[in-house]
C-alpha cells in the first residue's frame, strides 16, 4: 500500500519524466507497446487464472474478451500509430493566406487510469495502451474487487515498466481518493455512475479534464419482425456473457407483445442448449464477484415472474441465467442497472411505449441494441434514443470494432476511445497556423478607414 507522501512522488517523478519528452518520441511508444504485447502474451495464463479465481471466467472468456482483446487492440495501435501521430494537414482561410494550417497529436501529460472489476485485465490495458500511444505517462489503479486479477496486473506493470513512466498503485478506495486529491493532466474512469461523479467532483478541483465511461440499463428491442432465431442467440450471449457483468449487456428486453411468447419459449431453449440444463455445471458460466454484488442481484429477483432460471447459491455466488416476464418499471429489477444474470422482460405495442419507458429509466443508456428487419424501424428507432452506440441485429459486438469510438452519452459517459478514438482521447489536438514573413496583409490592421467594404466582401 503507498501513502500519500509516496503517490505524491510518484505523481512528481512522472511529472519530470513526461517533460524530458522521451515519452514524446514515436520509437519510445512503440518499443512500449510492443514490450507491452510480448508482456501481455507472457502473463496469458497467468490472468486466464486469475480471472477464473475472481470471476470464475472460462478460459475462452478470458482470452476472446480481455487478454486476446488487449493483444488485437496493441497489435491495431502498433501497425496504425505512426499514421496516427502524422500531422494532420488543414485547409487555410483566405484572409489568413499565404500560410499552412495543421493539426499536431500532443500527448495530455500525466494520467490516471481507473478501471472496474468486471473486465479487469481489458478494461486496465485498453487505456492505457491508448495513453503510451499517444505519449503519455500514467498512474493505474485496478479494482479491489478482482484482488487476483490485480496482483497479476501488479506483477507485469512492475516488470516492464519504470514507475517514473507507468506506475501501479496496489489499494482499494482509500488509495484512488488519495490518487484523486492529486493534479493529473487527465482522468481515465471506467466505472459506475456514482463514482463517476466523485471523479468528476475531484477532477474539477485541478480543472482536470476527464472522460468517463459508465454504466446504466441498456435496452434491447426485438420488433414483431425480427428474426428471432437470431435476436435470443446474440441476446442470450450479450446478456450472460461474464455473468451478466458487463457494461453493454442488454440490461431488460422490450419484446413486440405480437411474439412475446415464442421469444420466451425460444430463449428458454436458448439458455439449456449454451449452458445445459443447470447452468452452475456450465465451464463457461462465470460467477458473481463478491457477496455484496451477489446479495444485491439475487434481491431483485421476483421467483413469481421467473420462468426460467431463478437459482442461486451463496458459497460459489452463482446465480442462474434468469429470464423474468410481465415485468413492469415498478419491478425491483427495473430500479437500477442490474449487472447480472437477470434478464427481464417487457412487451410493447407501439414506439412510444419504448420511448416513453427508456426516458423514465436512463435518459441516455450506454448500449442500445435493436432486432428488426426492416429499415424503417432500425432508423426510427436509432434516431429516437440517445445512447452511446449499440447494434442492429446483434449485441456487444460494436465495441469489438477497434474503427468505432466507443463511449457513453449523457449520464453514460464523457468521451470515447478503441482505435484511433483512444489516441485522440489521450492527444491534445494543438492547432499551428503557419505564416510567412515575406507578405503582409495590411487589411487587418488598424487604422481600418475604407476597409469595411473589403472585409464584409471576405468574410460572409
Ligand atoms: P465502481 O464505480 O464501483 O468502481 C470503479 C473503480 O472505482 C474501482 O477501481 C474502484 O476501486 C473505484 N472506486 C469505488 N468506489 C470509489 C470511491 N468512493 N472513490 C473513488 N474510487 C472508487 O464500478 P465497478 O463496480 O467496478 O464496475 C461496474 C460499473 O462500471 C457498472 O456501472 C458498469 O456499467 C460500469 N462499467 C462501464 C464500462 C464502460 O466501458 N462504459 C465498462 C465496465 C464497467
Amino acid at each position: 500500500m503507498k501513502n500519500e507522501k509516496e503517490i505524491i512522488e510518484i505523481v512528481n517523478k512522472q511529472r519530470t519524466f513526461f517533460n524530458s519528452s522521451v515519452t514524446h518520441k514515436y520509437d519510445f511508444r512503440i518499443d512500449q507497446l510492443l514490450k507491452l504485447k510480448e508482456g501481455i502474451k507472457k502473463f496469458e495464463s497467468q490472468f486466464s487464472a486469475a480471472l477464473k479465481d475472481d470471476l470464475g471466467k472460462s478460459e475462452f472468456e478470458s482470452y476472446a474478451t480481455e487478454t486476446g482483446f488487449v493483444l488485437h487492440d496493441l497489435t491495431n495501435t502498433i501497425k496504425h500509430l505512426k499514421k496516427w501521430i502524422k500531422p494532420k494537414r488543414i485547409k487555410t482561410p483566405l484572409l489568413s493566406q499565404p500560410a499552412s494550417s495543421q493539426i499536431l497529436f500532443t500527448p495530455l501529460g500525466v494520467n490516471l487510469i481507473i478501471s472496474p472489476f468486471n473486465y479487469p485485465v481489458g478494461l486496465t490495458f485498453a487505456p492505457l495502451i491508448a495513453a503510451i500511444a499517444a505519449g503519455n505517462t500514467a498512474v493505474i489503479k485496478t479494482s479491489e474487487l478482482t484482488p487476483t486479477c490485480s496482483m497479476e496486473i501488479q506483477k507485469l506493470i512492475d516488470e516492464i515498466f519504470d514507475p517514473e513512466y507507468i506506475a501501479y498503485i496496489p489499494g482499494k478506495v482509500s488509495e484512488t481518493t488519495l490518487l484523486l486529491k492529486q493534479k493529473f493532466d487527465h482522468i481515465f474512469f471506467t466505472g459506475s455512475p456514482k463514482v463517476g461523479s466523485i471523479v468528476m467532483e475531484a477532477a474539477a478541483k485541478h480543472l482536470t479534464p476527464v472522460t468517463l465511461e459508465l454504466g446504466g440499463k441498456s435496452p434491447c428491442i426485438v420488433h414483431s419482425d425480427a428474426n428471432l432465431h437470431i435476436a435470443v442467440n446474440r441476446i442470450v450471449y450479450g446478456k450472460f456473457m461474464n455473468a451478466g457483468q458487463t457494461c453493454v449487456a442488454p440490461d431488460y428486453v422490450m419484446v413486440h407483445q405480437s411474439i412475446k411468447e415464442e421469444f420466451l419459449e425460444k430463449i428458454k431453449q436458448r439458455i439449456i442448449n449454451m449452458y445445459g440444463d443447470d447452468a452452475s455445471l456450465s465451464p463457461d458460466f462465470g460467477r458473481i464477484v463478491n457477496e455484496q454484488h451477489y446479495s444485491r442481484i439475487v434481491n431483485l429477483i421476483d421467483q413469481d415472474k421467473v420462468i426460467v432460471g431463478g437459482q442461486f447459491n451463496k458459497a460459489d455466488r452463482y446465480i442462474a441465467p434468469t429470464v423474468m416476464e410481465n415485468v413492469t418499471l415498478k419491478d425491483n429489477v427495473m430500479a437500477e442497472e442490474i449487472f447480472g444474470p437477470i434478464l427481464p422482460v417487457m412487451e410493447y405495442n407501439n414506439f412510444d411505449e419504448i420511448f416513453d419507458t427508456i426516458s423514465k429509466l436512463s435518459q441516455h443508456p450506454l448500449a442500445c441494441y435493436i432486432f428488426s428487419e426492416s429499415k424503417a424501424v432500425q432508423d426510427k428507432l436509432i434516431s429516437g434514443i440517445q445512447f452511446g452506440g449499440g447494434c442492429v441485429n446483434h449485441c456487444i459486438q460494436h465495441l469489438v470494432n477497434p474503427n468505432l469510438p466507443f463511449g457513453g452519452v449523457g449520464e453514460s459517459g464523457i468521451g470515447s476511445y478503441h482505435g484511433f478514438n483512444g489516441f485522440e482521447r489521450f492527444s491534445h489536438k494543438k492547432s499551428i497556423l503557419k505564416a510567412v514573413s515575406w507578405f503582409d496583409l495590411s487589411l487587418i490592421y488598424p487604422p481600418y478607414q475604407k476597409k469595411i467594404k473589403t472585409i464584409r466582401r471576405i468574410m460572409k
